[in-house]
Order: structure tokens, then C-alpha cells, then sequence
């Protein structure tokens, strides 16, 4: 997965730079015609910067004078642009992004490093391959305000407040994002009732992470038991593109399948999952595969719903979350009203 994004961002890039090439051959017929002096300026420039380049190599005392040449030929030809009612730089302003021209890269004294246009490509990539948004909530947007703040034992079935024990949440799914990398095994399932955030709570780390140029593949499980559903699918494009999203469960880095539980009931969902969990087991021992869950339905009823096995593979392979509260979106309405 992560090859292909960078093959795609690598492939606008060359895209861009091609388009740049054109433009510019465009502009130049365009102005030649009118003012030839600006293509023998022009012409005159590159001859310079031959000699430039080979002065610096042969170490020729003239290497400045010809720099200061070079220069003034560039100034000249720039102001007779100008004259003519262009801009300036119209034939250098071709490319998309004029920090890097378009390579994706930036070269400095120390080194090269990556083009801001390169990380916003790598971003959008990810983004449309994650199936998620940044409207669909960002850490910055997190609001435990919206959780209660005084404990209720009876109500909420535990003795810290709502707001507590999301505060304790929020800082476990940041730490998770921020140690991605850096620590082996870390699952996660978010276990609570409908509203409280979950699925909130996924997509800020999905953003987070892809942020950070992490592949995250984010689905609500009943798309992906209809999408893996697609594989006994008589039509062929259907089928392939189960095919490609078997992959991307097994491989990608993060997966994020929520609201587990709300999935059309059918006898082969339980293999399913079981088939997903453990292909993804494997893969983390030799590389970062983590997953997270979100969930309405509390360990005992995955119990019933999946099986033992199942159950057993996430009760001893995931950490759990519980989410506690009131519904969040009643409140969102109620505060908007
Ligand atoms: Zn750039």
C-alpha cells in the first residue's frame, strides 16, 4: 500500500514536471514571436551557463566574471519581458509548486529534504484511500466538556466521572499515535453504547496518523463484510476489487473497522473476522500492523455473536477502552438548538 501511494504521489510529480515542460515551450514560442531579442537573450543565457558550469569544473579564474555576465544577460532578458506587458518570470513561473519545480524535493546546504507540495500529495493519497475525512473529527476537535463531569456508580457503572475516564481515553489514543512506530503490539477496542464518541475518536487518529504520512485504512464493519462479501461476486470487477481489499486488511498499517456488531447477520461474518484477525497477527510480527476496533456491543456479546475464538483473540490480543457517558449527540443537538 505504502509503495503504491508513493508511486502515485512520485507519478503526479512527473505529471507536473511534464506539464511544466510544455507551458514553458508554449510561452516561449509565444514571446519569441513577437520579441526575438528575448530568444537570442535567451540563447545567450544557456551558453553562459555552459561555460559557468564548465569554468567551476575546470577551475577557471573567470568563473565570477562569467556569473556576473550570466546575470546581467538574466536581468536583461527579465526587464525586456517586463517591457512587453509579461510578467517578469513568465517563462521560469511554469511550475506547480516553485519551491521544489515540481521534484518534490528541496536542496539546501545540508542535504535535500522533502517539499511541502510532496507531503500535502502524500496526505490527499492517503486520505482517499482511508475512507476518511478531517470533518469527521480531529484531535483539535476533541470536547470532553461534552462528557459528564460528576461520577454517577449507578448510571455509568464505574466510580470516575465520564469526563475522567474519556480524559484517560483521549490521552491512551494520543500516546498510541504518538509511539505508532516505535512500540510492536498495540490494539485497540473501543467498547461503549452508540454516541459516545467512538467512532469520533477512530477517525482523529486515522487523521493523525495520515498526518504523519501512516497508511490507515478506516471501514464501518457492514462495508467491509459486504465488500469481502464481493468475492463470490459473478461479476469480475467486483470480484478484484475484493481482492485488492484483502490485501489492504491484511497489510495496512493501521486498520480501523468500526461499529463491529452493526453488520448485516450472516453465518459467515465470524470466519470472516477470524480470517482478518489472524492474517493481521501474523503480519505484526514482522511488521507494524495494528488494529483497532470500535464496538457497541460489550465483551460478552461479542462472545456470543463471534465465538470463542473470536473473543479470545481480542480479549488477549487487544487493549480495551471503555467508552462512558451520555449520548454526545443529543447533546450536539441540544447545544445547536
Ligand atoms: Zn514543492
Amino acid at each position: 500500500m505504502r509503495k503504491r501511494i508513493y508511486k502515485e504521489v512520485n507519478d503526479e510529480l512527473e505529471k507536473r514536471r511534464f506539464n511544466a515542460m510544455l507551458l514553458a515551450d508554449k510561452r516561449k514560442e509565444e514571446i519569441f514571436s513577437k520579441v526575438p531579442q528575448i530568444a537570442v537573450l535567451d540563447d545567450e543565457i544557456r551558453k553562459l551557463g555552459i561555460r559557468l558550469g564548465l569554468s567551476a569544473i575546470n577551475g577557471d579564474y573567470r568563473k565570477d566574471e562569467i556569473k556576473q555576465k550570466l546575470n546581467e544577460t538574466i536581468g536583461r532578458k527579465r526587464a525586456l519581458i517586463s517591457r512587453c506587458g509579461y510578467p517578469a518570470d513568465y517563462l521560469d513561473n511554469v511550475h506547480t509548486c516553485m519551491y521544489c519545480k515540481d521534484t518534490g524535493y528541496i536542496k539546501s546546504d545540508s542535504g535535500s529534504s522533502r517539499c511541502s507540495c510532496f507531503k500535502s500529495l502524500l496526505i490527499k493519497s492517503l486520505l482517499k484511500d482511508s475512507n476518511v475525512t478531517r470533518a469527521g473529527g480531529t484531535f483539535k476537535d476533541y470536547d470532553l466538556d461534552l462528557y459528564p463531569a460528576e461520577p454517577d456508580v449507578e448510571r455509568y457503572k464505574a466510580k470516575e466521572s465520564p469526563r475522567e475516564i474519556q480524559a484517560k481515553n483521549l490521552a491512551r489514543c494520543k500516546e498510541f499515535v504518538r509511539n505508532f512506530h516505535t512500540k510492536q503490539a498495540d490494539n485497540l477496542i473501543f467498547v461503549g453504547k452508540a454516541g459516545l464518541g467512538k467512532t469520533f475518536m477512530c477517525n482523529c487518529i486515522a487523521i493523525a496518523l495520515i498526518e504523519k504520512g501512516i497508511p490507515v485504512v478506516y471501514m464501518s464493519a457492514p462495508d467491509l463484510f459486504d465488500n469481502i462479501a464481493s468475492k463470490y461476486s459473478q461479476d469480475e470487477e467486483e470480484r478484484e476489487k475484493a481482492i485488492e481489499l484483502d490485501e489492504l486488511l491484511t497489510n495496512a498499517e493501521l486498520l480501523i473497522i468500526d461499529d463491529l456488531g452493526t453488520e448485516r447477520q450472516t453465518g459467515s461474518r465470524y470466519a470472516e473476522l477470524l480470517d482478518i484477525l489472524n492474517s493481521r497477527e501474523l503480519m505484526s510480527r514482522k511488521r507494524i500492523c495494528k488494529t483497532i476496533i470500535s464496538t457497541n456491543l460489550s465483551l460478552k456479546n461479542i462472545f456470543s455473536a463471534y465465538g470463542e475464538r473470536v473473543a479470545s483473540r481480542i480479549i488477549g490480543g487487544f487493549e480495551l477502552l471503555e467508552f462512558v457517558g451520555d449520548d454526545i449527540r443529543i447533546k450536539h443537538r441540544n447545544l445547536s438548538c
